[in-house]
């Protein structure tokens, strides 16, 4: 059974660009996935159509057991977490809590059970300590990892991540990296990091010029570059 299924995926912005051209693939439950290729190959088209910023123009995103034209945002949320580029377009709020209870608070649950997803959000990601900081003092690997506490509040079984560990030290890339590879959901992750695809993904995806270019385990992806 495959949690995600894209299928002849075509995206063409307002100014003609064809970013996405033609691309299918299917995604197993519990799968990692590396989404890789060169600055302006269309990864982030492709992503931003996996959680609904994006409707297919032509061709069909299913996640789960729903086309995602057929699903609420809520619902999408509830499946899909998306964690974008920049931790500071995720970041909105006077505390790391307000930031993480956010989504909780917008499903109508209540007070005790936000508690409870907000603290066990802050615990897996380590960042428990950071609960009444504002998110702008914190560093870069802070940010990102609060970034990722807020969807996982919404407890999704998809992770989607557009390049987590850019503008992360060294250091911060390892912990980041570590942290993911104790998750059990689904994980796409477009990256240029090759530790990440190494570490974390057992299948890549390559794109170029909005085309799949390969496929398939990430040792033979490599060991035919
Ligand atoms: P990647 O994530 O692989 O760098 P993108 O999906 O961001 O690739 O970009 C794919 C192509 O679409 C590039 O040519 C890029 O310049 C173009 N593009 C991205 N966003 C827009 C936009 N909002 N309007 C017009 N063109 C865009
Ligand atoms: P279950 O926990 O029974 O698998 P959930 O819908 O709660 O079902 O979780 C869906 C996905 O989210 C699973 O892959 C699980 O590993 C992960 N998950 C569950 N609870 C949490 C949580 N509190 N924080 C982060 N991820 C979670």
């Amino acid at each position: 059974h495959h949690i995600v299924e894209v299928t002849d995926l075509t995206h063409t912005y307002p100014d003609g660009t064809m970013a996405v051209r033609g691309i299918s693939f299917r995604i197993h439950h519990g799968e990692s996935v590396a989404v890789v290729g060169a600055n302006g190959a269309g990864k982030s088209t492709l992503l931003l159509h996996l959680n609904g910023y994006l409707t297919p123009q032509h061709g069909s995103v299913r996640i789960g057991d729903f086309p995602l034209t057929k699903a609420t945002v809520q619902d999408i949320r509830k499946t899909v977490g998306m964690i974008f580029q920049d931790p500071d377009d995720q970041l909105f709020m006077p505390t790391v809590y307000d930031d993480v209870a956010f989504g909780p608070l917008n499903l109508g649950l209540p007070p005790e059970e936000v508690e409870i997803r907000v603290q066990d959000a802050l615990v897996r990601t380590a960042v428990a300590h950071l609960r009444e900081r504002p998110p702008y003092k914190l560093s870069g690997g802070e940010k990102r990892a609060v970034a990722i506490a807020t969807v996982l509040a919404m407890t999704p079984d998809i992770l989607v991540m557009d390049e987590p560990s850019s503008n992360l030290d060294p250091r911060a890339r390892r912990t980041l990296i570590e942290l993911l590879a104790g998750f059990h959901h689904t994980k796409i992750i477009a990256t240029h990091d090759l530790d990440m695809v190494l570490d974390l993904c057992e299948r890549t995806i390559v794109i170029h010029e909005g085309t799949i270019m390969a496929d398939g385990p990430t040792l033979d992806i490599f060991n035919d570059m």
